[in-house]
């Protein structure tokens, strides 16, 4: 034995797994030409942030679009910022929105998958077992280092004003003889590994990110440490194991890494792995008085993916938006096919822009109404009951005590070719369909200014004169443009604007003074289908109420 591998052995006595056994344990995956492992690796610090969202929807659909798996891996060597349920948090995050999981971590303690453990507290050994390769090939080598002395080389390498850092004539336990190392390790002195880095920082390393294009960066010269002094991996280290051993060939993970990447690389290489691809995603920004930001947790509501669950935002919608800000093609692709899966759209890594792109509410909830409004009236109620269950019990109670009447609410002006678009989230319905269930209906009789009370109620008189439940619609409509003239309004908007110094108004004022007195809105659906399903009884004492107040008021 060497010194390096006696080293090794004082270092880890216990470790009798090699890397030759782990390449064994996780051989390179029986996958077709082209495809494509990637991973999402959150840590589970308590919520799913909706970049976290849009990241693991890159990997899914590049994993998906080549015909290849997506896994889940659990980061949780730091601890300190763990949080308990933060790995339920997370699968429910993606679940939630159908970003489902081929492989990993799919529950609380449960995992699918023959690369396994996938929750890095569990990987222990293989850790060691890479880092004890490393020390017994001089790679890797303890550092006694205390807080303090680090601080005091900080200082001094301020004071001379040099980069800060372990690397070179600074990195102290660099060259320590063996019985030096021997004597501190076996009298229990705490230490770190870390990386015998073999760069001086005089070259550069360029690399090709999949999003970003070609990036020219120094090589790594820092002896960054690999194993904690409790023996867990920091984070780079964990990185280049996992993903050599996961098998994963696309490292698509947020840009905040890219700084890091020389130092991958030379990690991936010190462990004779070769160097995945790398992607970085850009963060998704938000527009604060003309300035661009980070979505933040602490500010915005938006930044965890419960808020749109919350509001009752479907998922489909959340996707679609995703997919609008994740390929510029997608809306084109949109437009030419209306109705297509989403999972038809041919997705496409390159095409990722590699500026942030903005979060916009405002276009969330617009992409949300066209993808509800081309839901079949099922789905939407199916989709509203399942929303209440969780948010609003007396809605979700009225709609499974009378479910065909909810669905036939939503029945009204869907499926045609141009259908309306007027709810964007689950928590709308309540609002949409208040009217049709006296339990929770208030009036508002409130009209557009130009038309008074009076006139109100001296429509409502007459209409309640004609009305008759079973008319069909044009019988229907008919019978109001007939009251019109009595009234002084004119039957119709072209004759109105021909002169309108001779009507007090026209059909339109008087079918919004009857919709409203039915449904205290002055917009709805089409209202003879409303009268319909409300029933004559309902209607009736509608309208009587209304004359009565606009005759009072
Ligand atoms: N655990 C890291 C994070 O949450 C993952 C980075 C990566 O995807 O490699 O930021």
């Amino acid at each position: 034995m060497n010194e390096f591998e006696m080293l090794a052995e004082l270092i880890f006595p216990d470790i009798t797994l090699t890397p030759e056994q782990c390449e064994i344990d996780f051989p390179p995956r029986d996958l077709p030409e082209g495809a494509r492992v990637t991973r999402f690796a959150p840590s589970p610090t308590g919520f799913l942030h909706i970049g976290g969202l849009f990241t693991a929807l890159v990997n899914k659909l590049t994993a998906k679009s080549t015909g290849g798996t997506f896994l889940l891996r659990i980061e949780d060597t730091d601890k300190k910022r763990e949080i308990e349920d933060g790995v339920s948090e997370i699968i429910k995050g993606l679940t939630d929105f159908g970003v489902e999981i081929d492989e990993g971590v799919i529950g609380f303690n449960k995992e699918s998958g023959a690369y396994g453990p996938y929750q890095q507290s569990h990987r222990k050994t293989i850790y060691q077992a890479i880092a004890k390769r490393l020390v017994q090939e001089g790679s890797a080598y303890p550092c006694f280092c205390s807080e303090d002395d680090l601080n005091e080389l900080r200082a001094r390498q301020e004071e001379q004003n040099v980069n800060k850092g372990y690397y070179g004539e600074w990195a102290k336990c660099r060259d320590l003889s063996f019985e030096e190392q021997k004597r501190r390790i076996e009298a229990g002195e705490p230490f770190v590994l870390r990386l015998r880095a073999r760069g001086d920082g005089s070259h550069r390393i360029t690399f090709d990110d999949m999003i970003k294009g070609k990036i020219e960066m120094p090589e790594n010269n820092m002896d960054v440490v690999l194993l904690k002094t409790d023996g867990i991996p920091t984070y780079h280290f964990a990185h280049a194991v996992d993903d050599h051993f996961m098998r994963t060939t696309h490292v698509i993970r947020s840009d905040e890494w890219i700084a890091s990447v020389p130092l991958h690389i030379a990690l991936f290489k010190a462990c004779g792995f070769r160097v995945p691809k790398y992607a970085h995603v850009s963060p998704i920004m938000k527009e604060e008085d003309g300035n661009k930001r980070k979505l933040s947790k602490r500010k915005d509501p938006e930044a965890a993916v419960s808020f749109f669950t919350e509001q009752g935002f479907p998922k489909e919608s959340v996707i679609e938006y995703l997919l609008t800000l994740i390929n510029s093609n997608f809306e084109d692709w949109r437009k030419a096919n209306p109705r297509a899966p989403q999972a038809d759209f041919p997705f496409n890594l390159k095409k990722m822009s590699p500026s942030g792109a903005l979060f916009d509410l405002v276009k969330l909830t617009d992409v949300s109404k066209n993808v509800i409004s081309l839901m079949t009236a099922d789905e939407v109620c199916e989709n509203a009951v399942r929303w209440a269950e969780s948010y609003d019990p007396e809605l979700y109670k009225l709609f499974t005590e009378n479910r065909e009447y909810a669905t036939a609410i939503f029945s009204i002006d869907r499926g045609t070719a141009k259908p309306r678009k007027d709810i964007a989230k689950w928590s709308e319905v309540r609002g949409y369909v208040e009217y049709f269930f006296d339990e929770i209906y208030k009036n508002n009789y409130v009209l557009p200014e130009k038309i008074s009370n009076k006139d109100a109620a001296a429509i409502l008189e007459e209409y309640i004169k004609v009305f008759n439940f079973e008319d069909d619609k044009d019988t229907w409509f008919a019978k109001m443009k007939e009251i019109c003239p009595l009234l002084g309004y004119a039957a119709n908007v072209k004759e109105y604007k021909n002169d309108p110094d001779k009507f007090k108004g026209h059909i339109g004022d008087l079918s919004t003074v009857v919709r409203v007195a039915i449904t205290s809105r002055v917009n709805t659906p089409d209202l003879h289908s409303i009268i319909r399903l409300l029933g004559e009884e309902k209607v009736e004492a509608r309208l009587n109420d209304a004359l009565e107040y606009y005759r009072n008021n």
